[in-house]
């Protein structure tokens, strides 16, 4: 079989899913449909059937898969109507706006048994997947602490991003990544308490800085940082475990891992002092006590996404972004704005 897609939206990612998907084996991109006709004439100059009209583009009976790619506030209503119209549907993040629209998606495509994904496509991200095998492979020992930041430094959100009533926020937008790539690792594991705090640092109106904490069942710490203005940086990721600590700086994945090869109480104690006063806990570690390994190697292929949807239309192979797991990303991104609201730490069971 050959996925015939169809794009609803064909803005930066509609085409840049024109594009890439169109590179994956069994797919072809065929159509899309804008509200903005300029748009439209944009698709049809690189070959698709172009459509004004959502009715008329969902009547084509080559189109057997969707991809939605509008902004957020907009992606419950269409996934429906694709669902509605038979076709399979793949919705861009965040899937939407609230967990009311998340399950109203998922009842349709129940309905109308046709697939329903989300392009959750930083599951794929080398970073990420470097951190993981290190992380799952016990280089670090037991992991206690994991930090998954993002920092830029322009400041400003464009467009319907800066604008709440149409999803937008760093939250919804960054968030929705950060918290997918956490909470996919640890799918048997609860989280048990979450704290968040949201500024509008330069946007008005949505969050451009967050932070979230969260507490998994089997001990894990886990921080999540988004800021749209930090000037200084520090790492992707930053995860501690009671054998070694890895920092990963950007997402090509450079970075490495500190162990020690004796522990602290076998090197004789050293005491430093420090303007205001001596520490033995914060001396710095004698040289010959580390040992600096490299990170394991990962090459994770994005274009695993499509091929799996085509494998699980066609029954080859489980669907790997699954709506249960879309669903918990969404009860978790909505405990963390309920927490931001109350301004206390909620106790959950996610
Ligand atoms: P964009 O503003 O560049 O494009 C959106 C397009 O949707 C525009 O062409 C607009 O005219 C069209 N549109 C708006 N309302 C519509 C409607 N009701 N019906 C049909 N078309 C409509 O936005 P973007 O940056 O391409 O973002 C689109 C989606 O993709 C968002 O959900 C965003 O979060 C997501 N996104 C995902 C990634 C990723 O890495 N997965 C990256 C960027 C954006």
């Amino acid at each position: 079989m050959t996925l015939k897609l169809g794009i609803i939206g064909y803005g930066g990612m509609g085409g840049w899913h024109r594009k890439n998907a169109a590179r994956v084996d069994g797919v072809e991109v065929v159509a899309a449909y804008d509200i903005d006709p300029a748009r439209v004439e944009a698709a049809k100059e690189t070959g698709l059937k172009g459509y004004y009209t959502l009715d008329s583009f969902l009547a084509d009976p080559e189109i057997n898969i969707v991809l939605v790619a509008t902004p957020n506030h907009v992606h419950k209503e269409l996934a429906i109507a694709a669902a509605n119209a038979g076709k399979n549907v793949i919705v861009e993040k965040p899937v939407a706006i609230s967990i009311r629209e998340v399950d109203e998606i998922i009842e349709a495509a129940e309905k109308n048994k046709v697939l329903f994904t989300v392009h959750q496509n930083r599951r794929w991200d080398k970073d990420y997947c470097i951190m993981r095998k290190a992380v799952e492979s016990g280089m670090l020992g037991d992991v206690y602490n994991i930090e998954s930041r993002v920092h830029g430094s322009g400041g400003k959100i464009y467009g319907w991003r800066a604008v709440k009533e149409y999803g937008g926020g760093m939250l919804l937008d960054w968030g929705v990544h950060l918290l997918d790539q956490i909470l996919y690792m640890y799918p048997e594991n609860k989280v048990v308490s979450i704290y968040a705090q949201l500024f509008s640092v330069l946007n008005p109106g949505v969050d451009d800085y967050f932070k979230i904490l969260m507490k998994l069942d089997n001990g894990v710490s886990v921080q999540v940082e988004v800021g749209t203005f930090c000037l200084r940086s520090l790492p992707r990721w930053y995860v501690g475990g009671n054998a070694g600590t890895l920092t990963i700086e950007n997402f090509e994945g450079k970075g490495g891992i500190t162990r020690v090869k004796k522990l602290m109480e076998e090197v004789e104690p050293e005491m430093v002092e420090t303007a205001a006063g001596p520490t033995r806990t914060f001396a710095p570690q004698p040289v010959e006590v580390r040992e600096e390994i490299g990170l394991p190697e990962a090459n994770p292929d994005w274009t695993d996404f499509y091929r799996n949807v085509l494998n699980t239309i066609e029954g080859k192979e489980e669907l790997i972004v699954k709506p249960s797991e879309v669903r918990r990303v969404f009860s978790v991104m909505e405990a963390a704005f309920k927490s931001n609201e109350l301004g206390r730490s909620l106790d959950v069971n996610l």
